[in-house]
């Protein structure tokens, strides 16, 4: 079995020097425990916080162990009447090609079915990033048809989604994103009404002119996910009682300080801002996978992936989606 290991934490920007390549033998299965052969890991910006110490909302990743990911394989060995050889199962395999999971945990390991939705997209649309929009959007913004919702990292995993359930909300939905084949994927592909290249603006104040024109009622809803530039012009732009679903600040995740320049915003606007976690809000999943699996399994939504092959790729792969070179969900093939 092929892992890699957190090596050393970073201090500031992350690199290939803090991961480490592994191999192990295999041990003999305990009672309820079942090994799945992963054929997809997902790379997810989250796993930059745990390679940190000090406290955050979940406990660091552990030296020279695994580094924590979520995986979708097949079940090859089983000591767990639930599961038998065959099984396609999502579960947190980490960063290997072959897992083994005490399958009594619960939630542990969830079976899944790879006819109508491909298995890949049980880690991007139909899983942990497409709830994290359904929650965000849904419970959070609480869009009404006809209202504009914006969303930063639109054509990435969590963004994508959040553009698709918010039209089929009957919104005006805009997106932010990076460079001119993202944003081109984004109004024609997914079908938004407008989105903005975040790289042709220099400063928040343009980047919230370009917004005024996209959004000519203003903004009723904004999700995001990026932190910074992206916050302070959606902020300017915002009607009163507008709702922030607060995702992800993907843009400090390094350390860069993003200091917010108007948060006088909030109460002039008189706006309700909320941060979110997406796994501590389990009652939400099976509604959010049920309306993102019939979006996906009916081709209303292609949901893009940049695939890299092989687990040794796997920490250059993930250096890249820190810096936007992920063109959608970022996964890693494993077989
Ligand atoms: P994406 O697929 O969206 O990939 C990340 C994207 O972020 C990049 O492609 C890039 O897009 C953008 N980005 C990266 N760095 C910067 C930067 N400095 N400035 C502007 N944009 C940047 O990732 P996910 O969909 O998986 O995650 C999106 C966000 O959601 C992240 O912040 C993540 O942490 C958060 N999240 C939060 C969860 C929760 O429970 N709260 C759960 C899951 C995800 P571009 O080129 O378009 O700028």
């Amino acid at each position: 079995n092929t892992r890699i290991v957190l090596a050393a934490r970073p201090q500031g920007q992350a690199g290939l020097e803090h991961f480490r390549l592994e191999t192990v033998a295999l041990e003999p299965l305990q009672e309820g425990q079942v090994r799945v052969r992963h054929h997809y890991l997902s790379l997810d910006p989250y796993m930059r916080g745990r390679m940190n110490e000090g406290k955050s909302y979940a406990a660091p990743q552990p030296l020279n162990e695994v580094m924590i990911g979520g995986t979708v394989g097949e079940v090859i060995e089983s000591r767990h009447p639930r599961y038998t050889p065959g099984d396609w199962v999502v579960g947190m395999g980490g960063w290997q090609q072959i897992g083994v999971v005490d399958a009594n945990q619960v939630g542990a390991l969830h079976k899944v079915d790879p006819t109508h939705v491909p298995l890949s997209h049980y880690l991007g649309a139909v899983g942990m990033p497409g709830v994290t929009a359904w929650y965000g959007l849904v419970r959070i913004i609480d869009p009404q048809p006809g209202q504009t919702v914006t969303v930063s990292a639109a054509s990435g995993a969590v963004g994508s989604a959040v553009g698709v359930l918010a039209k089929a909300r009957g919104c005006r939905v805009v997106g932010i994103a990076g460079g001119p084949d993202k944003c081109a994927y984004v109004r024609e592909e997914l079908g938004f009404d407008d989105c903005i290249d975040h790289r042709r603006y220099p400063d928040y104040l343009a980047l919230a002119q370009a917004l005024k024109a996209a959004c000519p009622q203003g903004i009723d809803g904004h999700f995001e996910n990026v932190g910074g530039a992206v916050l302070d012009a959606a902020l300017l732009r915002s009607n009163a009682f507008a709702r922030f679903a607060i995702c992800g600040m993907i843009a400090g995740y390094e350390g860069q300080p993003l200091p917010l320049l108007n948060p006088a915003l909030i109460l002039v606007n008189r706006l309700r801002v909320q941060g979110f976690i997406v796994s501590e809000q389990m009652q939400d999943w099976p509604p959010a996978l049920a309306e993102l699996g019939q979006l996906v399994g009916s081709g209303r939504f292609r949901p893009r992936e940049t695939i890299a092959q092989g687990i040794e790729s796997a920490p250059a792969a993930f250096l890249g989606l820190l810096k936007g070179h992920n063109f959608g969900k970022q996964l890693v093939r494993l077989i």
